[in-house]
């Protein structure tokens, strides 16, 4: 019997027709056909994959661009249920400081703590803490031997009486110890037995393991971090892009000891040498961080880039609002077809497809997902939020961001990076081709209030299909290819004007 991961799907029929009409389409281009429901939106399942080992709570991802994900963007991605991908511009110290917050964000259970000494004084603990952006106050104290000696809590800080205190002097030297094989449940009792806010977890060597700290494992416990993108120890799911050229080294370095769960291999072209070099040098030496590799758009590079050993895709050359690839250099394939031809090559392997770019709409995700991707990734539409890079700037009183590709002028005369991305050199401006371009969004708020209604409007998607899981969608999922005037009935139309709603612009409107 074949693996149902692998049995013809409706769609292959469709997709077959255009293939035979020597069609590729994009999101414009189709709309799911409804089907018979007996599940509400709010029942069904959106949890999805990343990567072979890395799970979503909801399936989107923040895009690696400087305009869009750094730490910031990325913890508050993880907290919402996905994943934001720490871009590649910043100098690999910078990105893995950027980790080194996400993990850091939740305390849940840390594997390596950081320690203080017992010389350092208080003033020398708060500036680390303010250069590192540290938000806890929660350090074990070791002795000159790296012997857990004391604890400090934040009550020590601010009872404190000089900034030249030492952390000997006012750590507290009772320590509970708990051996190597707590579990978070086993953690919750002990520090409520014991009222002690952190809780050192210790080898049987008396080495120290790592520690549970209270705010976080309550939260854990008692459910309130059940939509939290969170990795087998509680702490928040870090994801950074890495570029094939010759910090690959020492960026992958950096990131293992901040322990990165998985990095994107982000460049323009995925299906190249110089990316299957990269693949196959993480997993060797490296092979507990997943590996995405990317951009492709075409069904032979899925294959060649699985071959290679990676555990995710990313798929799209070509449909970035800010992306001028298709008109600079002639190619590319129509992002629905291209994430279609993909992930049907990727079907059974068990390596999840990302559609990546030219999302307009969150009607656009349930497509992307009925074509095959396990999750979508987004710049645009995250690029005019709070947490997104960049301040907001004010334009005849319009509150806009900056928004730019990272292959525009201004990002590849900035980032080295980016010139490495689309395989460009050390050359002079006037030398340089740009495949982007830079611009400005609307300034939006927050982005848990953007991905509310993405998430939304994916949930009414599935609702409509009458499909109770992502699995189901694919399964179920028929399209229609529809026409200009199908298109135009879409959108709101034949109005004098509309307002703006919280998911539809009125600027659309024409
Ligand atoms: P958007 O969500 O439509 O804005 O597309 C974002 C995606 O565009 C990113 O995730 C990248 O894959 C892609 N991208 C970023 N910068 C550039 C560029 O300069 N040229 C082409 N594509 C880009």
């Amino acid at each position: 019997m074949k693996k149902k991961s692998l049995e013809t799907r409706k769609i292959d029929r469709f997709f077959k027709k255009m293939d035979g009409q020597g069609l590729a389409l994009s999101y414009g281009d189709v709309r799911l056909r409804t089907g018979h429901s007996e599940i509400l939106p709010r029942e069904v399942n959106i949890e999805s994959r990343f990567s072979r080992n890395i799970g979503l709570k909801i399936p989107i991802v923040s895009s690696p661009m400087d305009t869009v994900t750094e730490a910031k963007m990325a913890i508050a991605m993880a907290i919402a249920g996905g994943i934001g991908v720490v871009h590649k511009a910043l100098t690999p110290k910078k990105q893995a400081a950027a980790i080194g917050k996400i993990k850091h964000y939740l305390n849940a259970f840390i594997s390596d703590p950081i320690c203080v000494n017992v010389f350092d004084s208080v003033s020398e603990v708060l500036k680390m803490k303010a250069e590192k952006d540290y938000k806890f106050y929660s350090f074990p104290v070791i002795n000159e031997d790296g012997q857990v000696v004391g604890l400090v809590t934040r009550n020590d800080f601010d009872f404190s009486s000089s900034p030249t205190d030492m952390m000997g002097q006012i750590m507290s030297k009772e320590i509970i110890k708990a051996d190597a094989n707590t579990t978070m449940e086993g953690a919750y009792k002990m520090m409520m037995k014991t009222r002690k806010k952190i809780l050192p977890i210790f080898n049987s060597n008396g080495s120290l393991k790592g520690i549970y700290t209270w705010a976080d494992v309550k939260r854990i416990i008692s459910g309130g971090s059940d939509i939290y993108n969170l990795d087998k120890n509680g702490s928040l799911i870090a994801v950074a892009a890495i570029g094939v050229g010759e910090d690959l080294e020492e960026r992958m370095e950096l990131l293992s000891r901040e322990k990165v769960d998985a990095v994107v291999i982000d460049t323009a072209h995925g299906d190249s040498k110089a990316v299957i070099a990269a693949i196959k040098f993480c997993k060797k030496y490296h092979p507990e961080i997943d590996v995405i590799a990317g951009n492709i758009s075409e069904a032979d590079s899925a294959r060649n880039l699985i071959k290679a050993g990676v555990d995710g895709l990313r798929v799209g050359q070509g449909p970035g609002s800010i992306c001028t690839t298709r008109v600079i250099a002639g190619i590319g394939c129509p992002q629905v077809s291209a994430v279609y031809n993909c992930s049907k090559a990727a079907r059974g392997s068990g390596v999840p497809v990302c559609a990546d770019g030219g999302i307009e709409f969150s009607g656009d995700i349930p497509i992307a997902l009925a074509a095959g991707a396990q999750n979508v990734m987004l710049g645009k539409m995250l690029a005019g939020t709070t947490e997104a890079p960049g301040v907001v700037i004010y334009k005849n009183g319009r509150p806009l961001k900056s928004y730019r590709g990272m292959g525009s002028l201004g990002a590849m005369l900035d980032n080295k990076s980016s010139r490495e991305r689309y395989f460009q050199g050390e050359v002079t401006i006037d030398k340089l081709v740009p495949e982007g371009i830079e611009g400005e969004v609307d300034y939006r708020g927050d982005v848990d209030v953007i991905l509310n209604q993405l998430v939304g409007g994916l949930r009414s998607g599935l609702g409509y299909v009458g499909a109770k899981d992502i699995a189901d969608l694919q399964a179920k999922a028929d399209f229609h290819k529809i026409s200009g005037v199908g298109l135009k009935e879409s959108h709101p139309h034949g109005l004098v004007s509309i307002k703006d709603a919280p998911n539809y612009r009125a600027e659309k409107f024409s």
